[in-house]
């Protein structure tokens, strides 16, 4: 019959090969794990390098299964980039992300807290973006300058135009840009200035490089670090460093002059309630 879906079909074909069986059941689970909220997001804090407060926390998507396992969303984000389904993912995350914030924002010391939230590829690029970023700060309360977006720079070099006229609207509202995983993309610097970005994020692989124990990888991170920086002061931008797990990373980083970081060094993220465990903390040290 017709209505009997080709998918359906083909998860009984036994010619159908393993991985995409795999990746049919994988779509099947996450279109159903959306539904009954079974991802939620975990929340990372990022650090002012040199005074240790907390500056903001980014949300990481984490699927606990019933069953108690946890799949990475370096698996499940890709899936559901492909199949669309990040849409309704990406919207109720954010949804998520920003209430916590607004809660978070009400009820520490630490108000002026900001909350950062990952936006793939294909969220960016739906016409609906800017409007279901507007509406879900107005439904959650949440101050349009306590969000920053974190963006690659891949997404920037489509579409120039229409890309640049959403990134200004965004701005425009208050919303903080963040370009994510910079160096490892590819920026032409005039079109950078351009752009109403606020932060750079130095990508985790040229921090951990930064202690490398092959000397000539370590030299050329620290140079492509300190150029990231460079580049940043020349454009008034925030930099965030990624990933740093060793004091002597953050020492570097401190030395070349990063301005905040994240990092299993300070705390891997963390569920929302152990966050709030963590930020009253901060606040009674
Ligand atoms: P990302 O945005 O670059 O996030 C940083 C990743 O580094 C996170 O992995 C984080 O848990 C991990 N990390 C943080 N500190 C350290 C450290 O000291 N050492 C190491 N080895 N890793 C550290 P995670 O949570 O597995 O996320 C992987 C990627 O999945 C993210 O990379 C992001 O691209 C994507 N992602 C996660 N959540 C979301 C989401 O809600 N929406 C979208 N669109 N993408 C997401
Ligand atoms: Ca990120
Ligand atoms: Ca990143
Ligand atoms: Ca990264």
């Amino acid at each position: 019959a017709k209505s009997q879906g080709k998918a359906s079909y083909c998860v009984f074909d036994p010619h159908m090969d393993d991985e995409a069986r795999e990746r049919f059941e994988l779509e099947r689970a996450l279109r159903q794990a959306i539904q009954t909220g079974e991802i939620v997001p975990h929340y990372q804090p990022i650090l002012h390098l040199e005074t240790h407060e907390v500056v903001a926390v980014e949300a990481l998507a984490r699927w606990q299964t019933k069953d108690g396992c946890s799949l990475s969303p370096a698996r499940f984000i890709p899936v559901a980039e492909e199949t669309g389904l990040i849409l309704p993912l990406g919207a109720a995350l954010l949804r998520q992300a920003c209430s916590d914030m607004a809660r978070w924002r009400a009820e520490l010391p630490q108000s002026r807290l900001h909350i950062n939230v990952n936006v793939s590829e294909r969220q960016f690029h739906d016409p609906e973006f800017v409007r279901m970023v507007t509406s879900t700060l107005e439904q959650t309360g949440l101050p349009a300058t306590a969000l920053t977006l974190e963006l690659t720079e891949s997404i920037l070099l489509q579409d120039t135009d229409t890309c640049l006229s959403k990134l200004q609207e965004l701005d425009s509202l208050g919303v903080r840009l963040a370009l994510d995983d910079f160096g490892t993309g590819y920026s032409s610097l005039s079109y950078l200035s351009r752009l109403p970005v606020h932060a750079l994020k130095v990508d985790r692989s040229f921090v951990s490089a930064l202690t490398s124990t092959d000397l000539k990888a370590r030299a050329q991170s620290e140079e492509i670090v300190r150029a990231i920086i460079a580049l940043a002061r020349a454009l008034q931008l925030e930099v965030t460093a990624e990933g740093i797990e060793q004091q002597s990373q953050y020492q570097r980083l401190c030395a070349l002059g990063a301005d905040h970081g994240q990092g299993y060094l300070f705390t891997p993220p963390l569920p929302a309630t152990a966050l709030t465990r963590f930020l009253a903390q901060k606040t009674a040290l």
